[in-house]
């Protein structure tokens, strides 16, 4: 391993070569969680019309305050094709379209009925309790901008715009492949010398809410023919997540191999720990990313590298990951060499949040990574991080 990148240096070899992936069509059912690629206009003015905001009496407002004959009653979907007579009021509903003729809606909380005539006491104000036409978004302007996950409000705007369907990036297909001779499936027996296989699942649950398409590959044993087959065949989707064999033992065949199926590798070596031998390539438009095995160095690796270019590949601007803010509770020493993540927990105090690493900070410790709910960055350097001072960190969901 040469000079190791650092994480910032290693992020932007990997976003520039994570372009976004073609767009397609979505109807708005399937779109929730997705980006969209293009802006979504609004096929209406929203609302479509001049509505209530209240139930009461349109009016014109010169004509208040005073007792208004009631000329009609407009109801919610069945606007009135009357005129408003000067001198008199319509009972409208919340929702109902205001007569072109009347400038101002009277509550009825502040009207007297009196079924035939109302009794309206004070001055309106023109343009009260009235939604005007447009009001929210006019036709053809944007409802969403392109890059913005589409959400539950979002959702809503889009369905309310009468958009039906909406152009987004489409989800980048991610093979998951472990390697490993001693690996077993949860369920089967372990022999001496194996343990049970943790990184697809663990890989598989990062990737697929930040919209992967995630395909499972088999584990594949130390075994170049084995390799081989697995990795040609992960190199056929958008991305290939490897886990184990980056490191420099005898066993260690997922970088020769890959590069023997035509992988050009970018980088091997971060200097964060953990995760030290990451490895990235590219194969045409194919990303290639190898994760050290150790299950927490996987965490890390696909948190702060792979999560970020399945982001990207489907357009959002910023994919980097988002820190957070807080203060040590305790002092945190630095290595030298690496920036580290140190497994933490988060508390409050009336300031802010406080950060305290979890005991067992190994990398093959998954369960004690599993008892922190963040991720503290604690950068290379010499000395320590004092108690009390500020770090950023990374929240584990
Ligand atoms: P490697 O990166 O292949 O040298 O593996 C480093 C350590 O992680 C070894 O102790 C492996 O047994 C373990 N390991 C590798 N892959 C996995 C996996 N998919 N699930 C759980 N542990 C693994
Ligand atoms: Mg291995």
């Amino acid at each position: 391993m040469g000079e190791l990148l650092t994480i910032d240096e290693a992020l932007a070899r990997i976003l520039e070569r994570a372009r976004p992936l073609p767009a397609e069509l979505v109807s708005l059912d399937e779109a929730r969680s997705r980006f969209l690629a293009q802006p979504a206009l609004s096929a209406v003015d929203l609302p479509p019309f001049a509505s209530s905001a209240m139930d009461g009496f349109a009016v014109r407002a010169a004509d208040t305050p005073g007792t208004l004959p009631v000329a009609f009653r407009v109801a919610a979907g069945h606007p009135s094709t009357d005129t408003l007579p000067a001198g008199s009021a319509a009972g409208i509903a919340t929702g109902g379209a205001v007569p072109d003729d009347a400038d101002a809606v009277v509550p009825v909380e502040r009207a007297v009925d009196r079924d035939t005539a109302v009794e309206i006491a004070e001055q309106a104000q023109p343009g009260a309790h009235i939604r005007p036409r447009g009001g929210d978004v006019e036709a053809g302007a944007v409802v969403v901008p392109a890059g913005v996950r589409i959400g539950a409000a979002q959702i809503g705007a889009l369905a309310a715009a009468g958009v039906a369907e909406v152009s987004c990036a489409r989800r980048p297909r991610v093979a998951v492949l472990a390697t490993g001779s001693e690996l077993r499936a949860a369920g089967e027996t372990l022999e001496p010398g194996e343990i049970y296989e943790s990184n697809r699942a663990l890989i598989a649950a990062l990737l697929a809410p930040a919209g992967a398409d995630v395909e499972l590959l088999p584990v594949v044993a130390d075994d170049p023919d084995a390799h081989r087959a697995a990795i040609e065949r992960g190199l056929s989707a958008d991305v290939l997540v490897t886990s184990g064999g980056v490191s420099v033992g005898p066993h260690d065949l997922v970088r020769s191999v890959a590069a023997e199926l035509g992988v050009e590798e970018v980088f091997w070596g971060v200097a964060v720990k953990p995760g030290k031998p990451l490895s990235f390539g590219v194969r045409g438009a194919t990303l290639v990313f190898g994760l050290p095995g150790n299950p927490v160095s996987s965490l890390v690796g696909a948190l702060l590298f792979v999560v970020p270019a399945v982001l990207a590949l489907q357009g959002v601007a910023d994919a980097r990951p988002a820190y957070e803010t807080g203060r040590a509770r305790v002092s945190l020493r630095r290595n030298e060499g690496r920036d580290e993540f140190v497994r933490s927990r988060r508390s409050r105090d009336g300031e802010g949040t406080l950060l305290e690493p979890v005991s067992g900070q190994e990398s093959h410790m998954i369960v004690r990574a599993a008892s922190a709910d963040a991720l503290v960055h604690v950068p290379r350097g010499n000395g320590e991080i004092a108690a009390g001072d500020p770090v950023r960190y990374l929240a584990l969901a």
